[in-house]
């Protein structure tokens, strides 16, 4: 079944040379899941043609257990990788391939998971939940959190975490803003509006919410305990002697759980609105994506409880994503916990070692036996 997965490409992202279709890989996850017993739906995701989600079912009721992954990989540099990204290679005990950790393979191991599940009556359902562009858009989550589907209690997202229960992790937000002027000759200043500097006073202004924000939040399962933003690239002005007319500031924000997103952009833009009118440039300010939101599970949350029993080890937190905030949405307790290290994702000869294979399957199947027989 990897060596499957790993052979179709499905990778999705924001350059339209390098995004695939996921279609291929839903329909072959389809195939081998119907003669288990389960009721296959396949959704497009809207606006997004060639991308679709999987709602695999099995068993009946409201409540029961989904396992979830990614169908889409990200690219990959073929000139760094030893073997063929969609070759699976079996080589010292590890397996290579493009999706191999994050996370085609998931897949593989947790149809292998539920054939148990499959000869028996289930009290609760069992659902294997596929989705679309989580490495660019998010869109397939997305989409069903707006859809309200799939409804069940508690959800487990296969990301790598070697099967480290994860409860936590920051959200991702990327904003531009855009000071425009007017421009004139640098002799004498009262001809135009410098956006430059109106930049530099915004950038000031940034950073000072920046501090407001580490002194305020703090969370200690977190590498990095507080919340961070980082200036990442700014374009403005062509020539020393001329006022510059228009500037453009391009930041990343990752907030920690309890931080929200609208709010946090309410703020910036209330800081800045002020020094734009005070020196009469034009201010644009909006998301370069639509960001991903923080997630948080209780610690005393039944699935974290479970999990954290089953491993021997501590629910925590991650400096990566996922998908959990829209599953979340969904009322899911959710949890981050699955085969392979965060290490090789978006890596040249991305890997899974064998030795994670096992007691996945293993983990996996006695998740389905505490939530689903
Ligand atoms: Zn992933």
């Amino acid at each position: 079944m990897m060596s499957q997965l790993v052979a179709i490409p499905s990778i999705s992202s924001a350059s339209p040379d390098w995004d695939h279709s996921n279609e291929a890989v839903v329909r072959l996850l389809a195939e081998w899941l119907e003669p288990l017993g389960f009721r296959n739906e396949i959704l497009p995701v809207p606006g997004m043609p060639g991308k679709v989600n999987l709602v695999a079912t099995l068993g009946t009721g409201s409540g029961g257990l989904v396992l979830s992954g990614h169908t889409d990989t990200v690219p990959y540099d073929d000139k760094r990788w030893q073997s063929d990204p969609f070759t699976l290679t079996e080589k010292d005990n590890r397996l290579y391939g493009l999706g191999t950790c994050d996370m085609k393979g998931f897949f593989a191991l947790a149809i292998e998971a539920a054939r148990e599940a499959a000869q028996q009556p289930l009290k609760q359902p069992l659902i294997i939940l596929a989705t679309a562009d989580e490495e660019s858009s998010m869109n397939g989550a997305r989409a069903l959190a707006e859809a309200g589907y799939p409804k069940a209690r508690y959800a487990v997202i296969g990301e790598p975490t070697t099967l480290k229960p994860i409860r936590m992790h920051k959200g991702i937000m990327m904003e531009r803003l855009v000071f425009e002027g007017q421009s004139g000759h640098s002799s004498d200043p009262s001809l135009g509006r410098n956006a430059l500097e109106g930049m530099n006073e915004a950038m000031n202004e940034l950073l000072a919410l920046r501090a407001q924000w580490q002194e305020k939040h703090r969370n200690p399962h977190f590498a990095v305990q507080y919340p961070t933003l980082n200036l990442g690239c700014i374009h403005g002005g062509d020539n020393p002697n001329r006022i510059c007319a228009r500037c453009e500031l391009h930041f990343d924000l990752r907030p920690l759980p309890g931080m929200d997103m609208a709010e946090l952009r309410q703020t910036i833009l209330t800081r800045l609105q002020p020094l734009a009118s005070r020196r009469e440039l034009s201010l644009e300010f909006q998301p370069l994506f639509d960001g991903v939101p923080p997630f948080e599970t209780s610690a005393e949350a039944e699935l974290v409880k479970v999990c954290e029993k089953l491993t021997g080890q501590q629910a925590d937190a991650v400096a990566f994503a996922t998908e959990a905030p829209w599953l979340q949405q969904l009322g899911l307790e959710t949890l981050v916990m699955g085969p392979g290290s965060i290490d090789q994702a978006h890596q040249p000869d991305e890997y899974l070692d064998l030795s994670q294979i096992d007691p996945t399957i293993t983990l996996f199947k006695q998740l389905i036996r505490h939530f689903c027989l």
